[in-house]
């Protein structure tokens, strides 16, 4: 780990000076909906049963110094990210080849591709696609080399419930606060002044994405012509409400779209497809109201990405339904499984034609470069010459502890890192197929940071690393052209999400319970 820098920030706080922080926190957070729903670990199920209780969202007390050039360069690759992974879901055949590996070693990855294949055996009524990614990054300096530039690495892509775009916002929105009521010490307003805290507009950009596809969609396909609507796919007990309602209430008060939230395991009770309509809409009827049904126009999933909650057939035939109706899917299928450690693996791997191949009708020579300079080293585990190699390594405690070993799963808490690997990889058994279902990637070693965090009502302070994420749209329509050219439609940037976990913790995950969501100081 590379040695702590800017040891001398933040300053450190007397009792006085972190109880009037915290308690600025605690309050804006409430009036501006930081806000989570408690975990059931900090506030039992039998205190608040009726799950009515809020809490401020775990968050840093001080926005995290981050390097601007490495900021702008991974806001400056968003677009072209975005193009990437649209072209990926764009090319079932390529997706496919790399799919079908995986299918034979993961139920998942399998009846997510078969969902697929049904939909399009019957033929896809709808056409366009809508991506809301996030592209997450750490800071890296090759420890080794006194020149090295700082640079991002990329963790991962996210191509299915890109969370917390509606908190980041607000905890940038919450340290400039901070900021201006003087509640840090005054040894901070030159490092830290409006200049360097960038604006984020994550809210208002993934919203107006999902308006986007919602305008697209064009008018009812019903003959009675049913009024519109949106409609978010949510997990049953979902922690991270607020997230999402932020983006639901932009899209009402910015846009006049109308969201509903729907568990995804009450999809099948609550929406349908009329029989008799070829264009196969979505109709969704409120339970609160089952005489006024909606159509959907898109349904935005922040649930069915883990296989946890595909408890029964049920649950896959709900995403079948929902993948075979005319709503925009964001995402569908197949910018789902675009997302899988896996595709990500195969783009960075150095020779790798495909990068070039998906973007050289639109991107220079020298841009492509930049998006390849942001991958660390991620090998598979197979029988190519550079598998068996990683495999090597995966099996050997001398050599492993730079690593982290990744299976195509979604959500945090599923990787296995350093010296566990090999005792994992044994656990697999002799069966070298099964190998096939996980990525083995260097670890990325951000330099050490110090904040302090405030969770659950206590503030720990210590030595943090942050995670970048940048947030992109992409609407395109799948296929090609009459003159074979791919119609991406929309493709912007959407603002960015900083997360900061303790130094000793392997996951950075927020709503798995390992960090906080955080603001950069760019510097
Ligand atoms: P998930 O899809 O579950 O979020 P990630 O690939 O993002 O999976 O891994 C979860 C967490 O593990 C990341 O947020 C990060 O903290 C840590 N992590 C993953 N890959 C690396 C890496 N190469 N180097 C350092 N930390 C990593
Ligand atoms: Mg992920
Ligand atoms: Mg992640």
């Amino acid at each position: 780990m590379a040695a702590l820098i800017y040891p001398d920030y933040p300053p450190n706080l007397t009792s006085e000076q972190s109880d009037y922080i915290v308690s600025n926190i605690k309050d804006w957070s409430i009036l501006s909906g930081l806000a989570v729903r408690p975990s059931s670990s900090f506030v039992s199920e039998k205190i608040d049963p009726s799950r009515s209780l809020a809490v401020t969202a775990p968050v840093t007390l001080f926005p995290s110094l981050f390097p601007r050039e490495c900021f702008e360069e991974a806001r400056a690759i968003q677009t072209a990210y975005n193009e990437l992974y649209a072209c990926i879901a764009n090319d079932e055949e390529w997706l496919g080849e790399v799919v079908k590996e995986l299918a034979e070693v993961d139920d998942f990855i399998s009846n997510l591709w078969n969902v697929h294949q049904a939909v399009k055996k019957e033929g896809y009524v709808q056409d366009l696609s809508l991506g809301i990614f996030r592209s997450d990054y750490m800071v890296h300096k090759d420890p080794s080399n006194q020149e090295a530039k700082t640079e991002i690495k990329q963790v991962e892509f996210n191509t299915i419930a890109s969370s917390f775009g509606g908190l980041s916002a607000k905890v940038s929105a919450l340290h400039k606060h901070l900021l201006s009521i003087s509640a840090y010490p005054p040894t901070i307003p030159p490092l830290i002044s409006d200049s360097s805290l960038p604006p984020n507009p994550s809210i208002a950009s993934l919203s107006r994405g999902i308006a986007t596809a919602h305008k697209a969609y064009g008018r009812p396909k019903t003959s009675s012509q049913l009024p519109l609507c949106t409609l978010f796919i949510v997990q049953d007990l979902e922690n991270n409400a607020f997230d999402q309602h932020a983006l639901a209430t932009n899209l009402l008060t910015d846009h006049s779209v109308l969201t509903f939230r729907l568990p995804f395991s009450t999809v099948l009770a609550h929406t349908s497809i009329p029989s008799d309509s070829p264009s196969q809409p979505l109709i969704y009827t409120p339970p609160h109201s089952p005489s006024t049904p909606y159509e959907v126009t898109t349904l935005y999933f922040r649930a069915g990405y883990s296989p946890a909650e595909y408890t029964s057939p049920n649950s896959w035939n709900a995403r079948l339904h929902l993948e075979r109706s005319a709503a925009i899917k964001c995402p569908s299928i197949l910018t789902h499984l675009a997302g899988s450690k896996k595709i990500q693996q195969i783009l960075a791997t150095p020779s790798s034609p495909h990068l070039s191949r998906f973007l050289s009708s639109t991107a220079s020579a020298a841009y492509i470069d930049r998006i390849q300079a942001t991958f660390a080293a991620i090998y598979p585990l197979d029988d190519t010459a550079e598998g068996k190699h990683a495999i090597e390594i995966a099996t050997d405690p001398e050599r492993i502890r730079g690593y982290v070993l990744k299976p195509q799963r979604e959500g945090g808490g599923n990787n296995i890192y350093g010296l566990k690997i090999p005792p994992f990889i044994k656990s697999l058994g002799d069966d070298s197929k099964k190998y096939r279902g996980h990525i083995l990637m260097e670890l990325i070693e951000p330099p050490a940071l110090r904040n302090g965090v405030f969770r659950n009502g206590e503030v720990t302070m210590g030595e943090v690393i942050g995670e970048l994420g940048v947030y992109g749209v992409c609407l395109w329509r799948h296929g090609r052209d009459e003159k074979g050219e791919r119609e991406i439609l929309e493709n912007w940037e959407a603002g960015h999400l900083l997360r900061t976990k303790g130094r000793e913790s392997e996951e950075g995950g927020v709503a798995a319970g390992f960090g906080a969501v955080d603001s950069v100081c760019l510097i």
